[in-house]
């Protein structure tokens, strides 16, 4: 089969490989769209989580099963499927302890193009196809479904992180795909006032339509000062940060109310530490709290995140604004994610038909 892999940190391309063996509990896919998502950029040109060799990118996907191993129960061949980017094993101790994203080790449930091969590939391997796939439901596109694998799991998670309560005031710091569906996951909890920081105007529109009323630019100077300013001086209750670098961690602790709480869901792709600044942070005591979190994935989410779509609560479409047919394109759509053009969210190359 051929794939699309990170030869190495910087360089990419089509390779040959043998389509994977699947073992009882596991099932064989074969894509009917992938996304691309800013974690291929960070793993292939920044070399976040270091060097990889011919390892098949992508992590973002819907599918159809083509072969399902002996013990797989709910799943056969010719189902159309949601896989989630994060794929536990779910009877390991992490999964157990809650922490179903780390089995095996920190972050070890993010198994596609990092610990094998992912999804930009003829067929890829799904392990525990009973705890990770979900059914596609049948009024939902390909195309949307891709968005399930870990754009809404992701924002969503920003929004469980920052425990978004009824009536909070809450800051959104990126509004790309992840911090648009952090801006709708707020929403949906019942924030009152929703603050987004983010420039490229498809972002700030898209922005709109999910919950957020105030937009700010990290361009025109600190964002905790435009914050702060916005707010009589009281910061927000609860900051998502999906975007930026790790300075953002200051202005978000500069931000936040005392009992306030920080979500991030941020890939931070480069430096080496977070600097938390000690006066806000209430010289140690302003329980201010700093969570940070891989998306949990596993069936039931993808079940009840796709329900959210099937019943027309959420509408993921705003967030597709590129849209390819065939593999032939899928570099082109990738190359796109690395230099972020003002009017992309996200590209999305769709395989079937
Ligand atoms: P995008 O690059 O599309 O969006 C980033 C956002 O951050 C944009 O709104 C951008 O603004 C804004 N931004 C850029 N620089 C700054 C800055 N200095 N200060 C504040 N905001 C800034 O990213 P995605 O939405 O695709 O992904 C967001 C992050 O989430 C990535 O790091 C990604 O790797 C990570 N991620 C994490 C996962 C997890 O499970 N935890 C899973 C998937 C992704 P502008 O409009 O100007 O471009
Ligand atoms: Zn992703």
């Amino acid at each position: 089969m051929k794939g699309y892999a990170m030869l190495k940190i910087g360089e990419s391309g089509w390779i040959e490989k043998e389509v994977p063996a699947i073992g009882p509990m596991d099932a064989l896919v074969k894509p009917l769209a992938v996304a691309i998502c800013t974690s291929d950029v960070h793993t292939l040109w920044e070399g976040a989580i270091g060097e990889r060799h011919n390892m098949i990118l992508g992590h973002e996907a819907c599918g159809e099963v083509v072969e399902v191993g002996e013990l797989v129960r709910d799943f056969k061949p010719g189902d159309r499927v949601l896989i989630p980017a994060i794929t536990p094993d779910w009877n390991s101790l992490e999964a157990q302890a809650g922490y179903s994203m780390h089995s095996g080790g920190m972050l070890a449930g993010w198994k596609f193009s990092n610990f094998k091969d992912g999804v930009f590939s003829e067929f890829f391997h799904v392990n525990d196809a009973d705890g990770n796939l979900a059914h596609l439901p049948e009024n939902i596109d390909p195309v949307d479904a891709c968005m399930l694998s870990d754009m809404v799991p992701t924002g969503f998670h920003g929004v469980e992180l920052a425990d978004v309560q009824f009536g909070d005031s809450v800051l959104v710091i990126g509004i790309g795909p992840v911090g648009l569906m952090s801006v709708a996951g707020a929403s949906m909890r019942g924030a009152s006032r929703i603050l987004a920081v983010g420039t490229r105007p498809v972002c700030v529109e898209a922005a709109k339509k999910y919950g957020a009323d105030e937009f700010i630019s990290y361009k025109d100077g600190p964002i905790a000062d435009q914050v702060l300013a916005m707010t009589d001086g009281k910061g927000v209750d609860k900051v998502i940060v999906a975007g930026g670098g790790v300075e953002t961690f200051e202005d978000a602790v500069k931000v936040l109310k005392p009992g306030g709480k920080i979500g991030n869901v941020n890939y931070l792709g480069g430096g080496d530490f977070v600097t938390i600044p000690r006066v806000e942070w209430g010289v140690g005591m302003g329980h201010k709290e700093i969570n940070g979190g891989l998306m949990p994935g596993g069936r039931l989410r993808m079940e009840k995140l796709g329900s959210l779509v099937s019943s027309g609560r959420l509408d993921v479409h705003h967030l597709v604004s590129h849209v390819f047919d065939g593999w032939d394109h899928l570099e082109e759509a990738l190359f796109m994610m690395r230099d972020k053009p003002r009017d992309l969210i996200k590209p999305v190359v769709r395989i079937e038909g």
